[in-house]
Parts: C-alpha cells; structure tokens; sequence
C-alpha cells in the first residue's frame, strides 16, 4: 500500500475511544440476559402452545418471564401481555380502549410530549372520530394537575401520559394523574418505557389501568415489549389470529426475546443502585458544560428528572455538526429521540416545552447508562471544550431535506461521492457528482478544488464525514457532509432520484 494511502487510513482510525452516551435510545445487551437468550435460543425451541416435554419447558419459560416482568412492575402476572415492542402496547391499548367507548365516549386526553407511538396514534384515532385534547406543558415539560384536570368532561374515557419523557426527561407525577382519573371514572395508560429501569414502578400502588414497556431500555433484547391490563380493565385484541398470550395478542411467541426480557427484569433493583452514581455523574458533565460554554441552557428540569437524561442547547452550534464532530470522536448522543432521527422536522417535544425551530436545532440529547464512567464524562467535556474553543475544525452538516436542486446544480458546489465500487451499483449516484473511493482519497486530493464548497457524500452518510473531517485538516476551507448519504437523499428526494440520479457523473483518474 502507497504511503499517502496509508495518511488517510490512519485518520480513520484516530478515535478508537467509544463512549455511548444514548441509553435513551437503547441500551447494550447485558451478559446475564445474553446467556439466558443463548440458552433458550440452543436449547428452548419448543412452541409453547404444543404439549409434548419440550414445548412445555418452554411454556414454563415464558411464565418465568412474565412473573419476573410483573415483579419488577408490581402487577400480578396475569395482568402482563408480551407484545413485539411498546409502539404496539401503546397502539393495542389506545385503539382497544377507544373501540370499547366509541360512540358513548370519544375524548383522549394526552401530553404534546408524549412518544410517537402515541401521538401518531392518536392521530389516526383522531381521523375515526375520536376526540383528543393535549394538556399543555411547562418550560420543563411538567403538566399541571390543574389544567388536566380541567379537560376532563362527561365525553372523557382516557388519559394517556408518559412517565418519564424520552428527550428531556421530565419525569410526571403519575400518581396523582391517576388519583384525578379515578375521580372521574376515566382510564389511565401510563407509557413507562423510558423510566423502568432507571426510576421504581409500581402500577398496583398507583392505580393506572395500563402500562407500556419495552425490553431494549433497560439492557435486554429489542423487539420485544409488555403491556400491564389491570385485571378488570377493558381490552380486546388488536391482533387476531390464535390463542397465545389468553387470546389478546396472537402470533408465536419470541421465547429468547420474552426469556430475556424476564432476564432483564430481575436485575431491575441492581440497575437502579446506579441511580446515584449516575445522577452524580450527570451533575458533573453538565457544570463543565456551563464552564465550557456559560450560554448553554439545560432544558432537562433540576427536579423530577431521569438520573440519566440532560438535555443542552447550545445557542449558535448547530447540533448535527457537533454530533457528527462527537461521533467522529467514537461519542454518541442523539438530537432527540432515536424514533424522529432520520426526520428533519424539529422535535415536538422541543417544540412543547417553548423552544424555537432555531433552538431546537441546537439542541443534543445525552443520556447515560450503567456503564458510564467518570473518564467517559470527562473525554467527553474535553472534546466538547476543544470543538467551542476552536481546536476543533468544524464540518457542515446537509441534511437530505436540504439538498434540493440549488445545491445539486450550483457551480459553487462540487460534489464527491466516496463510496466504494460496488455500492455505487446499488444506489446511482448524486447528478453532477466526482467519484473517488474513500479508501485511496489522498492520490485524488490535487485535484479536488479548494475554492469550492465540497459537498462529500457516501452511502449512509459515515464514510463521508470521516472524509469530509480529513479534507478540512488538508486546508479544504467549505466541507459539508451529506447526513443519511444517498439513502437517506433517495427516500427523503425520491422523484429528484428518479428525474436525476446517475447524470452527469465523473469518474475521477487517480494522479500517479
Ligand atoms: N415510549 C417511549 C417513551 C419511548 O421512549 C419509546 C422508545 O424510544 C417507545 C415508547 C417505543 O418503544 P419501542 O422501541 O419498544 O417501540
């Protein structure tokens, strides 16, 4: 391999360092629910219906499960359904609940904070009669009993709010929600996916009729989730077709993925004697922050609050620069929640809690977990004190939304695709595009224009700002990088795909 090869390849190993700071997002498998699935994956592969010794072994494991789900929430286990994921506990009970009232009852009342699995929901909910009413928030994202309590009429049958919110953590009081609903004989869902795990739940002692959880949040097994009936509250299936989970969410079991959710469960009490260690740690990163950059405002409240989440807007630093500076730094955070990533339309949460669109796009989302180290807290604030003092250059960040047909075709823009040969053969490429392969960059760097914006792209949009990061150390002045890469451009633009992509593409020859 040349040497100047050799330059580039070394800059893409440079930050080695990982510290995952998006435990909101989802969180690492832990080693005690990868054996359990491991076990049950090699040796439990009987259809708990079937009646033979095998199936029922693993009949068995699928009520472990749900005991130890109902331990960890305070529920009995008959009142736990097993579901693929919270967006479906959070549908199954929504559109069950208003099947069951409609017509003698159409009124939802909700948080504009609430999840997407809930909002857009309602939303359909909306468009089949039923009437849904949000309870504004506070600058912290707090509802006031008062004004909920206010909405509530003769039509009301619901109340649905999240625990704890995903994006600035905001944690409400769902006791007292649930006193109000009582009092007016509404029902109350209570979307707890972001707090278990990291704050006790108890469903019995609160007095909700619905609950919604999801395994991945608290270090077990993605797709799969569990909803909390009181016993009593009505609930018919969303999902028809057999027998399984008492006739109310048919489809074969996912054995590993109810196994080790269970798993999960039991290690509920030993995840939340981090509580402290972590509030503590979050305390400490966000007082360096405000040294490092004293305008910086915490959107997350000081009370009522996940240990775990802060959220920061940081005025004038648009936060998919430094997101992608962060992550080029082996640091993930998250803008907001993982489900509204690849959108460009600014959070509603945000939104809710009175920020502007400006703000909001300034604004990152970081949440720590059970493996968060103080050295994690400050390799972190050391990167982030060098990007605001300027040791750190900075790279634009274009999202698929915004590269529309003034920046495809203007003379001032060159665009270089990097993506190697054979992903090129599965998307076409950008129109008016300069093709050179990541790997080899530095023999096409001559003739790459430095008076240019350059407009680096790849296939998902990685590649590319590792390249975009090396160009701008090599004196390249405007660099921007394509977030999301031609996938994201193709589904966000796809009649410019269709109408342009693959014209007037140059092949660059490599200089000997
Ligand atoms: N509710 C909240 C508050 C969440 O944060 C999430 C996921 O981020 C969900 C619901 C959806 O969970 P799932 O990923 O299991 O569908």
């Amino acid at each position: 391999m040349e040497i100047r090869q050799l330059e580039f390849l070394k800059h893409l190993v440079r930050f080695k360092r990982h510290v995952y700071l998006d435990h909101n997002a989802t969180t690492n498998v832990s080693s005690h629910v990868r054996r359990k699935m491991n076990h049950v994956l090699k040796s439990c592969y009987g259809n708990p219906s079937s009646l033979y010794g095998i199936a029922r072994r693993s009949a068995e494991i699928m009520e472990e499960a749900r005991e130890l789900v109902a331990d960890a929430i305070h529920a009995d286990s008959h009142e736990i359904y097993f579901t693929g994921c919270a967006t479906e506990s959070n549908n199954a009970v929504l559109k069950s609940v208003s099947n069951h009232f409609y017509p003698q009852k159409k009124k939802v009342i909700s948080t504009p904070i609430e999840h997407p699995s809930v909002i857009n929901t309602l939303e359909f909910l909306r468009t089949q009669g039923i009437v849904v009413e949000y309870c504004p928030v506070d600058r912290h994202g707090r509802v006031s009993l008062a004004d909920l309590e206010k909405l509530i009429d003769e039509d009301t049958f619901l109340i649905c709010c999240v625990l704890a919110n995903s994006e600035i953590g905001t944690i409400q009081d769902i006791p007292a929600i649930a006193r109000i609903a009582r009092q007016h004989h509404v029902l109350v869902l209570a979307d707890c996916v972001q707090a278990f795990g990291k704050i006790p739940v108890d469903v019995h002692e609160w007095g909700i009729d619905y609950a919604s959880f999801s395994a991945h949040k608290l270090y077990g097994p993605k797709g799969v989730g569990a909803l909390y009936v009181k016993q009593g509250s009505p609930f018919t299936p969303f999902i028809h077709g057999g027998h399984q989970e008492d006739g109310m969410r048919a489809g074969t079991e996912s054995l590993h993925n109810i196994a080790g959710f269970g798993a999960a469960c039991q290690d509920i009490n030993k995840l939340l004697t981090h509580t402290e260690r972590i509030r503590g740690l979050k305390r400490q990163f966000t007082q360096r922050l405000k040294e490092i950059k004293s305008d910086c405002v915490i959107n997350s409240p000081e009370e009522h609050c996940l240990p775990n989440t802060v959220n920061i807007t940081f005025p004038n630093v648009n936060n998919a620069g430094l997101m992608a500076m962060l992550d080029y730094r082996g640091i993930a955070v998250s803008a907001g929640s993982a489900c509204s990533a690849q959108e460009d339309k600014p959070s509603h949460i945000l939104k809710a809690i009175g920020l502007s669109d400006q703000a909001t796009q300034e604004t990152i989302r970081v949440s720590l977990g059970c493996s968060t180290s103080a050295r994690d807290i400050r390799y972190t604030t050391k990167v982030f004190r060098d990007y605001v003092e300027g040791r750190i250059l900075h790279v634009n960040m274009i999202t698929p939304a915004q590269l529309n047909e003034s920046i495809l075709f203007d003379d001032q823009t060159y665009i270089l695709d990097v993506r190697p040969q054979f992903l090129r053969r599965k998307l076409k490429s950008l129109p008016n595009s300069h093709e050179a392969p990541f790997a080899s960059i530095d023999k096409y760097l001559p003739q790459l224009p430095k008076d240019k914006h350059v407009l680096v792209v790849c296939q998902g949009g990685y590649l590319s700002y590792i390249v975009a990061y090396y160009l701008r150390s090599k004196g390249f002045e405007h660099v921007s990088n394509l977030q999301a890469g031609v996938i994201g451009w193709k589904a966000r633009h796809s009649d410019l795909y269709q109408e342009h992509a693959g014209r007037d593409v140059t092949v660059l020859q490599s200089a000997r």
